[in-house]
């Protein structure tokens, strides 16, 4: 009953991220044959917050921001999710996230739950004194439900190691002495890990590599767009490059570039790092992020934001493989079409878990104290992601599903076997 109350809320409108993943689920529960109270249990966040804190801002005004935590699942271990500083953060996209940060860490087989965080706010507006402020005070708003034994967040859009440095010392302030584990993505020199920052990008490298194996394809050669050009999508760039790859197109939130002779993203880095825009980078056309989507590649890969790739584009796009390294870059209409018109998509939920699982290793590092080499983390994630790719595609394969659903069969069912091996408490 609650279920349709939440998703009723968009009946009238596009449908919101979290009806997406709910409908990802159902189709999953189908073809898995779940028990229909079970899938009622996994349909349902565990537990949500939502935090209205003030913030005092550099003109000595004060301002009133909105954040979020959302626990979808705890059956695997403690929840495990980003913090999100974005404009259009709210609790619907946070409970999607939620959602799909629970398969993902199934999926990868590591110990954790799913959540996610956020607060509305464009963090480019504010100085690095109110970006901190906002952290503090939000990181104290969420105390009530974060920690290294129930539920350790992480950097998303719009943050990043030093916002989890602020994390870090202000869960380890209100306990009167220094918990490195309460977060992940932290810098190195406060119990980071060596390879975290390149995880996610690495991950994608790697799924990226193996799926064009399947295609017939080599990485070395072939033509990749990215959009987004962050964390995620400035490392994928660099390491698909270094493979070979030639990038031939990239894009931030104002725009991208376009050479179809090849980008030196090398330059493009430091352009960006200089002048703060991609477009400082002079040997290629500027593209809108919509022409981004569109141009003639080999591996599209969308490192932004959700619902980009749509029923409206999705028969323009030029490419032979979709990586979703963003969180939910294409709908379900859009999938459709794609599997119609043959082009192979590697799901978010197996694309992007090199992050998570970086941010595993950091977490038991911390609760070690003993830190590894960065051989060792790269090693340990490329058997990881490789393994997850094909497990993925032999179950897609006997199913005579595409990869999405095949990914979404491993998750649930994992998630679904925890809960029922642990019962219903009381
Ligand atoms: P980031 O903040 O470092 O970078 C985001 C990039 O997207 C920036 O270049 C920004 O300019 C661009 N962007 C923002 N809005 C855009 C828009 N409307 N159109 C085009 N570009 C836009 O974030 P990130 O950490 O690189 O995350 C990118 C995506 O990857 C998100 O969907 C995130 O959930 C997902 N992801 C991140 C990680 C991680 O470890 N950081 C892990 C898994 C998944």
């Amino acid at each position: 009953m609650a279920q349709s109350l939440l998703v009723e809320e968009h009946v009238n409108e596009e449908p919101s991220a979290y009806a997406i993943a709910v409908g990802q689920l159902v189709t999953a529960a189908h073809y898995l044959n779940l028990d229909s109270s079970l899938l009622e249990v996994l349909k349902h966040p565990r537990r949500e917050l939502t935090v209205n804190f003030p913030v005092k801002m550099d003109d000595g005004s004060i301002r009133v921001f909105t954040g979020y935590r959302v626990q979808h699942n705890l059956a695997r271990g403690p929840s495990k999710g980003g913090i999100r500083y974005h404009p259009d953060t709210n609790l619907d996209e946070t409970r999607a996230l939620a959602m799909w940060m629970t398969w993902k860490c199934a999926v990868a087989n590591i110990p954790y739950g799913g959540a996610k965080g956020g607060v509305a706010c464009d963090p480019r507006r504010l100085s690095i004194h109110e970006l901190e402020n906002l952290t503090r005070r939000y990181t104290s708003e969420i105390s009530i439900m974060v920690g290294a034994e129930s539920d350790i967040p992480a950097p998303d859009i719009g943050t990043n190691p030093q916002i989890m440095a602020w994390i870090m010392d202000t869960l380890s302030m209100h306990k009167g002495f220094t918990s490195s584990a309460v977060v992940t993505g932290k810098p190195v020199a406060i119990g980071g890990s060596e390879g975290r920052m390149e995880a996610t990008g690495r991950g994608v490298t790697v799924v990226s590599h193996e799926a064009c194996k399947e295609l017939g394809m080599h990485l070395a050669g072939a033509r990749v767009a990215i959009q987004g050009f962050g964390n995620v999508g400035s490392v994928t760039a660099d390491l698909m490059h270094k493979a070979g790859a030639k990038v031939v197109a990239v894009s931030d939130a104002r725009g991208g570039i376009y050479n179809p002779n090849g980008i030196d993203i090398e330059k493009v880095i430091h352009c960006a790092g200089r002048d703060g825009c991609l477009q400082a980078y002079r040997q290629a056309d500027t593209v809108t992020n919509q022409e981004l989507l569109e141009v003639p590649c080999d591996i599209l890969v969308p490192a932004a934001v959700h619902g980009v790739i749509t029923e409206h584009n999705a028969h323009k796009l030029s490419t032979k493989l979709v990586v979703e390294a963003a969180n939910g870059p294409v709908t379900p209409e859009a999938d459709a079409i794609l599997q119609d018109r043959g082009i192979m998509l590697i799901p978010d939920i197996l694309a992007n878990a090199g992050g998570v699982v970086v941010s595993y290793f950091e977490w038991v590092q911390d609760i070690q104290s003993f830190f590894w080499e960065e051989d060792e983390v790269t090693g340990r994630l490329e058997k990881i992601m490789r393994r997850s790719f094909h497990s993925v595609k032999e179950i897609a394969k006997e199913n005579g599903v595409d990869m999405r659903m095949g990914a979404y069969m491993i998750g649930v069912k994992r998630v679904a076997d925890a809960t029922n091996i642990r019962g219903i408490y009381p």
